[in-house]
């Protein structure tokens, strides 16, 4: 085995010794060396001085990715340019493209935290790893590689499409691990499937990027491919990029780099924390970032922690998958229902197809109702729908607490969109 890029800590009270340290130093850095930073702290009153615990982190304000926006072109810079070496830029899908700037030292963190990453994945400097996502001003293709040199394996940077050179590679290389996006990878899968290469190939793991997969396609991958695990890798931009975490063999929760950012998971409507193990918004504030730190940055994204030591005994603390934005909660009947829920429970049900829609109304008895009309799949037959509506309505009950009415239909009738597809119809008013 070569270095190990894991923390040296052992207790939780050591993490937490790192973690507070972190935070004033964080703190102080951007109160000094930020103009947006030091108005934000001046107008809610705080100073670096009243960080005494880790406790103290709910004194200081929240940042959204308005602020990154409206910071355009250099949002939340707290180093002088002539630290800066490189920046990156989130795809920008809606408004302006959120830019982030990076120190050297920035730079050779998200490296650590990368090649941690493919540690914690069971890689060693033998593996070798097939990045096929995507190089650019966005933070993927550079960070996967910079964490495969880091650890200390071999590189073989490819980008996505380009079926026939992937194949050719997976078999003349004997690539060990393949770096995509969930849909690649099944793309993958099927061509290496259609082409007998099965027994040709040594892929052993999928690490995936940017997209959730699902159950679904976790499996299909697994049959296909013959590989033993596959991981999602969680990131964002602002957060140096890909790499903030993984989940380990035992695939028990994501193992998330708590000696380099504090999570908070709070709830989106009153910005408290929930109980451990609720679902809430990631709230991140980093421990060590020089260029563009994160102070208790708004990822919009719901998650949960999962409060238990993982089988493998790491320190390292986990999180659930992601399971949807924040935006896109609604409430019914005084329950806070994420879609990310519904869809949880549908791509773990058998002969239930990909799409679904969740409509909300309200009833002349003044109550509000759920349906939730789900796709059956291309081979499924209208007989079989009351057991499937069945065990999917009492799934709902038991995992969510409300009851709704699942509706099946026919598989092709719901709309697809290229983008992302609407789930939720509220049809109450208001
Ligand atoms: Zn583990």
């Amino acid at each position: 085995m070569g270095k190990s890029f894991m923390p040296k800590i052992r207790t939780e009270r050591e993490l937490k010794r790192i973690q507070l340290e972190g935070l004033q130093w964080t703190v102080n850095h951007v109160y000094k060396n930020s103009e947006f930073y030091r108005k934000r702290f001046n107008e809610v009153e705080v100073r670096p001085k009243h960080i005494k615990s880790l406790k103290d982190i709910s004194k200081l304000p929240f940042t959204t990715s308005k602020d990154l926006q409206e910071g355009y072109p250099f949002p939340l810079r707290s180093s002088p340019f002539e630290k800066i070496v490189r920046i990156h830029a989130s795809s920008g899908t809606t408004g302006k493209r959120k830019v982030l700037c990076y120190t050297q030292k920035d730079i050779n963190d998200w490296a650590n935290m990368f090649a941690r990453c493919y540690e914690m994945a069971g890689l060693t400097t033998k593996d070798r790893v097939q990045i096929a996502v995507g190089y650019g001003v966005w933070t993927a293709g550079v960070g996967f590689q910079a964490g495969v040199e880091r650890l200390g394996a071999m590189a073989i940077p490819i980008g996505p499409g380009n079926i026939d050179m992937q194949c050719q590679f997976l078999e003349d290389f004997q690539s060990t691990a393949l770096c995509c996006t969930a849909s690649m990878g099944v793309l993958m899968a099927e061509e290496v499937e259609k082409r007998h290469l099965r027994d040709k190939i040594a892929l052993k793991k999928l690490i995936m990027g940017s997209e959730r997969s699902s159950d679904a396609q976790r499996k299909k991958m697994k049959e296909l491919l013959g590989v033993e695990h596959v991981f999602d890798i969680p990131g964002l931009t602002e957060l140096y990029g890909p790499g903030t975490g993984l989940d380990c063999i035992y695939h028990e929760g994501i193992h998330y780099w708590a000696d380099y950012y504090i999570l908070e998971i709070l709830d989106p409507e009153t910005l408290q924390p929930v109980p451990s193990g609720e679902i809430g918004e990631m709230v991140i504030t980093t421990l060590r970032k020089e260029a563009a730190p994160l102070v208790r940055y708004r990822t919009r994204d719901l998650t949960k922690l999962i409060p238990k030591r993982c089988s493998c005994g790491s320190i390292l603390p986990m999180h659930d998958r992601l399971l949807g934005r924040s935006d896109d909660m609604f409430i019914i009947r005084a329950v806070n229902i994420y879609p990310g829920q519904i869809d949880h429970i549908l791509s773990s049900t058998n002969g239930v197809g990909s799409e679904y829609q969740i409509h909300l109304d309200r009833k002349e008895d003044g109550k509000d109702y759920m349906t939730i009309k789900v796709e059956r799949v291309e081979s499924g037959k209208p007989e079989e729908d009351p057991a499937l509506t069945n065990s999917i309505e009492e799934t709902i009950k038991k995992q969510i607490l409300v009851s709704g009415k699942v509706v099946m239909v026919d598989y092709g009738t719901l709309p697809r969109s290229e983008r992302k597809s609407k789930r939720v119809f509220d049809n109450r008013g208001i």
